[in-house]
């Protein structure tokens, strides 16, 4: 018998009538001769509505407090799920986070596994039990309840996979699976077959919410195959993995392969420092002083130096943008800084591709695509596997476009 973990997200259980389909779905796995774990989310926007209710409250609900009301939403839809799957006459049992034994650290609402334990599961499995577990929560050695962040279930999933070796990790969302790039911006857009890990990682940090990164992060880590697909229809989805098989031609199975998806972030800010002095341990004082503040840095760039002096820019996240010009204009005069300045329009686009390393012209490929848009590009980062570029927030959506455009990723 085979191993399989399923995870269903809130859209899939978010009402009675799809409790009972995703129901009907475990007990087909399980008639397929396959032993089956679902691990599923809260009820639609349950976790939203729970946090909202808290700030009704109080601004500043003490952490463990919001875990404790969090974890909550879980609980009601393994309930309901393991009611409906034995009034369909199968045997079943939901179980928390804590009766699993899904071990984590203590930091509240952000909480990552240490470990998970197997027995209780193995035991109810073998006793012939099809085992519903609930997402997005553990517990502390000292027997308090945690849970992992937002979009945490997808995590519990992957470990509860890696823990029991299962054969696959099946993640059920509203959608087909792992998209070229935003499917409701951008209606070409094609599924994918087939991502690795490390392009899925970049996709999901770049915005593409299909899956936690930490999960993705956990998959690699353990090797865990995942395959993302719709719990509304029966359509293959796509698969996540280490590498991606060569054809006997010796040519990637998907179309070039060279980009494998567009991604881009409008949840991003530009700080500009003018006139900064060009000696050693400015860029520690600015970077310190941000990073004391908490304050994530993504791009950087120092341009040429006149007369002993440059300008530095970087980005931050939008949220995080009248923080960070705070901290700079508390610092300015003490390093002899003349100016500062802070955009709020900007996006960032991104095209992301294992392939990309060995392959020349791609970036020139994608400022071409800015190019023929009359899309100016204010900054610009790259790495391995992709290749970032800050614009206009305005041109998003032609940027993107035309990038998906330029390297055929279109449906077929
Ligand atoms: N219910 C949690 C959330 O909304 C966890 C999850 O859905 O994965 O973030
Ligand atoms: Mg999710």
């Amino acid at each position: 018998m085979g191993i399989v973990v399923q995870k269903y997200g809130g859209t899939s259980v978010g009402n009675p009538e799809r409790i009972k389909r995703v129901a009907k779905r475990i007990i087909e796995c399980r008639k397929a001769g396959n032993m089956v774990v679902a691990v599923v989310s809260a009820l639609g926007d349950t976790t939203d509505k729970l946090i909202e209710l808290a700030k009704q409250i109080t601004d500043s609900p003490p952490e463990r407090e919001m875990d404790m009301l969090l974890s909550t939403g879980e609980q009601v839809s393994i309930a309901l799920l393991a009611m409906a799957i034995k009034s369909m006459g199968w045997d079943v049992i939901s179980l928390t986070g804590a009766q699993v034994g899904i071990l984590t650290n203590n930091v509240h609402t952000k909480a990552k596994i240490i470990e998970v334990s197997c027995e209780r599961l193995k035991k109810e499995l073998n006793e012939g039990k099809i085992v519903i577990v609930a997402g997005f929560q553990g517990v502390t050695c000292d027997n308090e309840i945690t849970t992992l962040g937002r979009g945490g279930s997808d995590t519990t999933a992957v470990a509860v996979a890696a823990a029991l070796k299962a054969d696959v990790c099946e993640i059920y969302t509203d959608v087909d699976g792992v998209y070229t790039t935003d499917p409701r911006m951008i209606p070409e857009a094609r599924k994918l077959d087939v991502i690795t890990y490390d392009e899925m990682l970049e996709m999901a940090s770049l915005g593409a919410g299909v899956l936690q990164p930490r999960a993705v992060e956990f998959a690699k880590l353990n090797n865990v195959v995942l395959h993302v697909r719709s719990s509304f229809n029966y359509n293959e989805g796509t698969i996540v993995k280490g590498e991606k098989e060569v054809s006997d031609s010796g040519i990637h199975r998907e179309k070039e392969m060279v980009v494998t998806g567009v991604a881009y972030d409008l949840n991003t800010a530009r700080i500009g420092l003018f006139d900064v002095p060009d000696k050693p341990g400015i860029a520690k004082k600015i970077f310190t002083a941000l990073a004391e503040k908490n304050i994530n840095v993504d791009m950087i760039i120092q341009g040429a130096t006149r007369n002993g002096r440059t300008d530095i820019s970087f980005t931050v996240a939008e949220d995080d943008a009248d923080k960070a010009l705070e901290v700079m204009k508390e610092i300015v005069e003490e390093i002899g800084i003349s100016g500062v300045s802070c955009d709020k329009d900007v996006a960032k686009v991104s095209i992301v591709g294992a392939g990309m390393i060995t392959n020349p012209g791609v970036a020139a490929a994608m400022f071409q695509a800015l190019a023929d848009e009359n899309i100016n590009v204010q900054m610009i980062s790259t790495s391995e596997i992709k290749v970032s570029c800050i614009i206009n927030k305005k041109d998003t959506e032609k940027a993107v476009k035309s990038i998906h455009k330029k390297f055929n990723l279109e449906g077929n």
